[in-house]
């Protein structure tokens, strides 16, 4: 089955969003099979955001997501990396659909709430970076 990688930003872990957004996966059929709670480290952030060192966002994107705690996820169910990004909406909250998860709790670019994996082979690299085989229940 179909897996990829959230990562609740700190921006919505920090608002309690955490549940309200795991609902929205859910109620659209997703199964939760791996969870943490953790703080990024500018390292981790490195390996995450590899194709992203160098942009203009960039220092302001780690210095975001390593100021505090953020919840990693792994989902899996039928095209579920597709299904989630449209579940999360547009990068930028001020174009997002109604409903999305970064309308509803996210507030600019870079503090936009959700990471999701946009591809298998991007799903296939991220999940191993925040979870070992045996964290994730599939
Ligand atoms: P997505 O998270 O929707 O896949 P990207 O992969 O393009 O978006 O970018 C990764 C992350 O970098 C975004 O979620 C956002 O936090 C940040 N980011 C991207 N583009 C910008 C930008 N133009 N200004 C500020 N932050 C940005
Ligand atoms: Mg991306």
């Amino acid at each position: 089955m179909e897996k990829t990688l959230v990562l609740i930003k700190p921006d919505a872990f920090g608002k309690n969003h955490a549940g309200d957004i795991l609902k929205i996966y859910e109620n659209a059929g997703f199964k939760i099979i791996a969870v943490k709670v953790m703080k990024m480290t500018p390292e981790l952030a490195a390996k995450h955001y590899v194709e992203h060192i160098g942009r203009p966002y960039y220092p302001a994107l780690v210095e975001f997501m390593t100021s505090a705690p953020i919840m990693a996820v792994v989902l899996t169910g039928d095209d579920v990396i597709k299904k989630v990004r449209e579940l999360n909406g547009a990068t930028n909250p001020a174009e997002a659909a109604e409903g999305t998860v970064r309308k509803l709790y996210a507030a600019d670019k870079t503090k936009n709430a959700v990471h999701a994996s946009d591809s298998e082979a991007s799903a296939a690299r991220e999940i191993p970076i925040f979870f070992s085989a045996c964290e994730i229940f599939d």
